[in-house]
């Protein structure tokens, strides 16, 4: 499948050219002034084309709990999460085919899905995911989400001496469901990756994290997890290691190219050191990291310090959408507020550069995705500049990053195939998923996690707050 993209703006080193693309296949073959028209003709007139971004960590069965979960930190979010994740196969479906609509339609064309697993049925979730994201048509990286730790595990101990329940399944059999996950899922040419995807030290022992090393380099599959995204785990990790977590992590093993780490909100100078020299690609999740109140991350210094960061828009339950656009929006101007040398501050064109390459070099596909070069992967957005979020004509892509836009990606295509056209998605039914979203929820604004009620006193008391609860217990 061939086609050509006439007289289109793409951004040129200083300003927009108007040029012609031509695809062959799945990948972008010339791209220049008035070329010869191969294939279908694509009328690319008052569009920009850019190379498509990457949700670089989501968790898409969240969306089951949007809008839901009250404001409070992540370590009492979390077990509110747990105590109401939904339990079947086919509402994983669904959820990941509403996160990837949600992601193409705001300029995403690949998508890291850190997937919680349903307890027993761990397979057929993650098979649910990759049909889900086959059917659409997005390049998938499916992270099945693991630890080997109970969740009560994740909270500093303050030195008091608190019991532990064993984890519902053992390190072995965590890693040999990875393995299986690898052997059937992970076909790269396919555009389906698995990764190995420790949910972070929080929540795994050193055991969980080489046996991940080892998959991972003995399939040559990458690695993602959390990393620092609270106060409370940097405590931990003090607790934990005696080291910062980054240390910890460094001395392992388990940090490199092929490393992409959410959050990483409370490193220090000596922590953003390691993440440059060991190039760990950093994950920023400015969204759920003020919907948390976890903190701001300190991007400008790791763009300083020359580390790769990528934007992720987190789950649905701590953002509470997966607008890529509107994270990259944040996560871009949140950082003006902490270094007054504006010289510093994220231009537009940063934005899309990191969202973008800094997103493939994160998933180590820098050399194949990730920006508009002729022989790299066909992974392309339209963005319709007639619509009206981005008129009257000025600057299109620093509209298009400061601005709101609105239903503005007209078409996107992954590996040289269309999947969404004229604002459509080609691949979905989109009026049938809105009412299978529908039918299978309800309005529930009031509910009680029995986790929480558990947790909150410990949290309040390790946190330095004052004893009196919320309302949970
Ligand atoms: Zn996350």
């Amino acid at each position: 499948m061939s086609f050509t993209i006439q007289n289109i703006l793409i951004p040129s080193d200083r300003a927009y050219e108007m040029v012609d693309v031509q695809i062959v296949d799945d990948h972008i073959a010339a791209i220049a002034p008035n070329l010869d028209p191969i294939g279908t003709l694509i009328d690319g007139r008052n569009k920009l084309l850019l190379p498509g971004f990457v949700n670089a960590h989501t968790h898409s069965s969240e969306m089951w709990q949007r809008g839901m979960i009250p404001p409070v930190p992540l370590e009492l979010w979390i077990a509110e999460l747990y105590d109401f994740t939904p339990l079947d196969p086919e509402k994983a479906y669904l959820s990941a085919i509403g996160t990837a609509v949600e992601t193409l339609l705001s300029g995403g064309t690949s998508v890291v899905d850190h997937l919680v697993l349903i307890p027993g049925q761990e397979l057929e979730t993650i098979e649910a995911a990759v049909r889900a994201y086959r059917q659409v048509g997005i390049r998938a990286f499916v992270a099945p989400l693991i630890q080997d730790q109970a969740l009560s595990t994740g909270l500093p101990s303050g030195g008091a001496n608190r019991e532990h329940d064993e984890y519902v399944r053992s390190t072995a059999a965590t890693l040999a469901l990875v393995q299986e996950a690898v052997t059937q899922f992970h076909r790269p040419d396919e555009g389906v990756n698995i990764l190995v995807a420790p949910t972070g030290m929080q929540l795994c022992s050193d055991a969980l994290f080489e046996g991940c090393i080892e998959l991972s380099d003995r399939y040559h599959l990458c690695r993602h997890a959390h990393l620092l995204e609270t106060k409370a785990q940097q405590i931990l990790a003090q607790e934990k290691y005696g080291c910062s977590a980054v240390e910890h992590l460094k001395q392992i093993g388990f940090l490199g190219d092929r490393t992409s780490l959410a959050h990483c909100v409370w490193l220090d100078d000596a922590d953003i050191e390691i993440m440059a020299a060991t190039k760990s690609t950093v994950v920023h999740n400015p969204l759920s990291n003020l919907r948390l109140g976890s903190g701001i991350a300190p991007v400008l210094k790791y763009r300083q310090a020359g580390v790769n960061v990528s934007f992720g828009c987190d789950g649905s339950a701590s953002n509470d959408s997966q607008d890529l656009l509107e994270a990259i929006k944040i996560g871009s101007i949140l950082h003006n507020t902490t270094d007054p040398d504006y010289q510093n501050w994220i231009t537009p064109r940063h934005a899309i550069e990191m969202a973008s390459l800094g997103g493939a070099t994160g998933l180590n596909l820098g050399d194949q995705l990730g920006s508009l070069t002729v022989g790299k992967k066909a992974d392309l957005i339209m963005v319709d500049l007639m619509n009206l979020s981005l008129l009257p004509r000025t600057d299109p892509i620093g509209l298009l990053i400061l601005g709101r836009p609105v239903n503005a990606i007209s078409h996107v295509w992954v590996n040289g195939r269309a999947v969404v056209s004229d604002n459509e998605v080609c691949n979905v039914n989109v009026d049938e998923l809105r009412q299978s979203l529908f039918d299978q929820s309800q309005w529930n604004p009031k509910r009680q996690a029995p986790s929480v009620a558990q947790m909150e006193l410990h949290y309040r008391s390790v946190m330095g707050l004052s004893a009196k609860p919320l309302g949970y217990s």
